[in-house]
């Protein structure tokens, strides 16, 4: 079950090709549409029905953010039940992550380890170095990264926009993964020869009188330089989705006491 507030467009279209996503595997994605003027206790009431029940069963709910501005997205969020919270923005399933017994991992974040895994680029003993620390793709992706096992055991760096010397960083990775919002911040001298770069930007620009979709890296002069570089768009953006629908699995399966697929 997704909750959409408002008429964000780049909103509208991602709850479109997630429940599109879902459809094609053959789980029922259900959207339910909000006025832009609801309150905090409104869609915190909201969300707590669906985790009741109240609106039909739900194994997952999902609010896609950004929420307006008026709203405090943090009660609304915490009002998501934890084992129904497939976005893994809960706190419950933020700390089961923090102690390496993950639950829900967020989906980007899960989705990029997912590409370093699936690519067979090796992260153990590497130096991974993650430009942007929010709470939905940089914090999970450092503790899935310097955790255990496969796609972990790197050596890894957090930076923000508070970073002092940003590149002197960047040019250390054997892995640099860019999670800013910030068209091309990423360019071609602040990449170390051969490193992996995963781009997880998706910015809207205006160009030569078009729009068009750029992510947070410089993509051609930086591919000449790079190992190997994700795409935008493409890339992140639909493995994002597929994690999701496996997350979404997985609270089918535990609502069911199934075992782990
Ligand atoms: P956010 O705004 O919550 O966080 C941005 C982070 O970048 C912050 O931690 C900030 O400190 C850091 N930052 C800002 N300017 C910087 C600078 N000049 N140098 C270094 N760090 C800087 O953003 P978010 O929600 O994590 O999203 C980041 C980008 O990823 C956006 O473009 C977003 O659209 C995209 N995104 C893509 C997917 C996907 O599925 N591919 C999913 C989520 C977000």
């Amino acid at each position: 079950m997704v909750v959409l507030v408002g008429n964000v467009a780049a909103s509208g279209s991602y709850v479109k090709s997630k429940a599109a996503a879902a459809g094609r595997v053959g789980i029922d994605a259900e959207v339910v549409h909000v006025p832009e003027s609801a309150s905090t206790a409104e869609l915190v009431a909201l969300v707590s029905a669906i985790g009741r029940d109240e609106r039909g069963p739900a194994d997952g709910i999902l609010v896609q953010l950004p929420l307006p501005a008026h709203v405090d997205a943090v009660a609304v969020l915490d009002a998501v039940p934890p084992d129904q919270d497939v976005d893994g923005f809960h706190p419950e399933n933020a700390g089961l992550l923090s102690q390496g017994r993950p639950r829900f991992i967020p989906c980007t974040a899960a989705g990029v380890q997912r590409m370093l895994v699936d690519a067979g680029i090796e992260t153990r003993g590497r130096h991974a170095v993650i430009v942007g620390r929010s709470d939905i793709v940089g914090k999970p992706l450092a503790l899935l990264l310097a955790g255990r096992g496969p796609g972990g055991d790197a050596t890894v760096s957090l930076c923000h926009s508070r970073t002092a010397d940003l590149a002197a960083l960047t040019r250390q990775a054997d892995i640099l993964i860019a999670a800013v919002g910030s068209p091309r911040l990423i360019t071609a001298d602040m990449i170390k020869t051969g490193a992996t770069v995963i781009d997880v930007g998706i910015n809207r620009i205006e160009e030569e009188g078009r729009s068009r979709l750029v992510g947070d890296v410089d993509h051609d002069p930086v591919a000449a330089v790079a190992g190997a570089l994700s795409p935008v768009p493409g890339g992140v953006g639909p493995l994002t989705v597929v994690m999701l629908l496996e997350n979404t699995l997985r609270a089918a399966r535990q609502r069911l006491g199934l075992a782990e697929a």
